[in-house]
């Protein structure tokens, strides 16, 4: 969890939400766990810098995450541990880890020993004589083995402790991962899911620990998501190389955003571009704009070959950009079918089934795009003689409606005069070949 969270850490989400709403949506029962690390280095400096207590930090931080995480369509997880209410859990598997004589005691501190654990850094493939060679102990540190790393921290003046058999202090971050996941998910989990910055040294280490207790495998699979680069380089806060994430999220739909992210496969890494942004809203207002021109299908089948053709693409290590292209495809199809008088209800009603797996559809996630707005749209509504619709969307789809009816009827004042009021509330109306479009200014 991030306090600022870049364009990379939206990323992140959003691939490990869609993978958990396809398992869902192929009948598993998920249960998603996502720990919240609330006591590190970073948020340690950072209340000590703001004159704060580290709750708030831990606080505010979840806050701001949280906020761009429903805006995203990222569901809540099931179970959210937070490591300052895990102590015990993990000061029990530190004791564990100094029984079997994979961790030992040094002045207050408590370090895994890397050389007692025979596949260390198996899953990077990294060579540990090799690493070995390269490694220094840093003055101060009293450790056995350069790799080794601290699973306890002995207390500092200005950092929060908590009593332990080895003295007061504070958990490392490696250990409280493995101590929460033990917790929820028991010895091993079906799926470990994290960006690829954090395999090494953070999942070998996580694997080292849970291991080393447990004797069983830590994870059954290991899913790791590309980064989002701006020319070139990884997106980072420490180098100041970023895109604030909430700050993209507040000028554009936000779902257009997840849109960005599943046009890549969750393994690449995808270069950020503000072209590649407007792309992303110019589709997604396409997708909304189809939805709209194809409502109340309900009782409809949806089109077997789009439905197959969308899970052969997720299948495939959840493939988003093959299955976007699918729905893409449909959209195409499905107009094309309308403006000839055909039948598109089964068309419309798989891409809108499929739209939801993707976390694409604005009711369903909470965040349509019109936060805000229903008070203006109701008003503009009243104005025009209209009833306001169930919720913001459905006002506005009155307003669009009622200015068709207006231009097809040649009433260009009313067209006018219903635009401008739009334009007024921050909505930005086209008229393309799919009917009509909106987006938020
Ligand atoms: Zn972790």
């Amino acid at each position: 969890m991030q306090a600022n969270p870049h364009v990379g850490h939206g990323r992140s989400a959003v691939a490990f939400d869609v993978i958990r709403r396809y398992l869902m949506y192929r009948g598993y029962a998920v249960t998603y766990v996502r720990n919240i690390t609330d006591i590190d280095d970073k948020i340690i400096a950072a209340a000590n810098e703001q004159g704060v207590s580290i709750q708030d930090v831990a606080d505010r931080a979840a806050e701001r995450f949280e906020a761009t995480q429903d805006a995203l369509g990222v569901l809540r997880p099931d179970i959210e541990p937070k490591a300052t209410d895990h102590i015990a859990e993990i000061i029990d598997m530190i004791g564990d880890l100094i029984v079997k004589d994979h961790a030992y005691v040094a002045a207050g501190d408590v370090y895994f020993a890397v050389r007692s654990f025979a596949h260390y850094a198996r899953l990077s493939n990294r060579n540990v004589d090799e690493m070995l060679a390269g490694a220094r102990i840093a003055t101060g540190e009293i450790k056995r083995d350069p790799l080794d790393f601290a699973l306890w921290k002995a207390a500092k003046p200005g950092e929060p402790q908590w009593p332990s058999p080895w003295g007061p202090g504070r958990p490392g971050w490696h250990i409280e991962c493995s101590a929460m996941a033990r917790r929820y998910l028991g010895d091993t989990l079906d799926i470990h899911g994290g960006g690829t910055d954090l395999i090494f040294p953070h999942h070998e280490n996580e694997i080292a620990q849970s291991e080393a207790v447990t004797g069983r495998p830590f994870a059954n699979v290991w899913l790791h998501n590309g980064m989002v680069t701006l020319s070139g380089e990884k997106m980072s806060k420490s180098t100041g190389h970023f895109v604030d994430l909430a700050s993209l999220l507040a000028d554009n739909p936000p779902l257009a955003i997840r849109l960005f992210y599943l046009r890549a496969h969750y393994r690449s890494n995808v270069e950020f571009s503000p072209d590649l942004i407007a792309d992303a809203v110019a589709s997604f207002e396409r997708l909304q704009s189809f939805r709209r021109r194809h409502a109340d299908l309900e009782g409809t089948v949806p089109d077997a070959g789009i439905v197959a053709a969308f899970e052969t693409a997720m299948d495939d290590d959840f493939n988003t950009p093959v299955a976007l292209g699918v729905l893409f495809d449909a959209v195409r199809e499905g107009n094309r079918l309308s403006d000839e008088g055909g039948d598109a209800a089964g068309v419309a009603v798989a891409v809108e089934r499929l739209l939801e797996v993707l976390g694409l559809i604005p009711e369903a996630t909470g965040s349509d795009g019109l936060d805000g707005l229903a008070p203006d749209l109701e008003r503009l509504a009243a104005e025009l003689g209209l009833e306001p619709g169930h919720g913001a969307e459905e006002t506005l789809e009155r307003v669009i409606d009622h200015r068709t009816e207006a231009r097809a009827s040649k009433d260009w004042s009313t067209s006018d005069k219903i635009r401008d009021g739009l334009a007024s509330i921050g909505i930005v109306i086209e008229d393309g070949a799919d009917g009509v479009a909106w987006h938020r200014k």
